[in-house]
């Protein structure tokens, strides 16, 4: 691998791509459940959201991540440990390109 590449990914919540820095994966693991992939190797589906709680607020809501990852519902626990990381994230203003 040479670095020299930056992958772009969309965001699902604000529909942004962006360098996969920004980003966070979420992944769809062979179990069915979706969980936050800080390393982004696991394998299974992958989407992507910022690091913003705005995003994650977005892409929860509306059902897209579920979309995203080709479930047809999030499980109850696997939300609640969602929200509970995108609670955690610091909140940024939008002033930085
Ligand atoms: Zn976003």
């Amino acid at each position: 691998m040479t670095g020299k590449h930056i992958p772009q990914r969309t965001c699902i919540g604000c529909r942004e791509v962006q360098g996969k820095r920004q980003l966070v994966r979420v992944v769809r693991q062979a179990d069915g459940h979706a969980r936050i992939d800080l390393t982004g190797k696991q394998p299974g589906r992958g989407a992507y959201v910022h690091v913003k709680p705005a995003c994650w607020q977005a892409a929860l809501a509306g059902g897209r991540l579920a979309h995203a990852l080709k479930m047809s519902n999030l499980s109850d626990d696997d939300r609640a440990e969602l929200q509970a990381y995108a609670a955690a994230l610091p909140i940024e203003d939008e002033t930085e390109t």
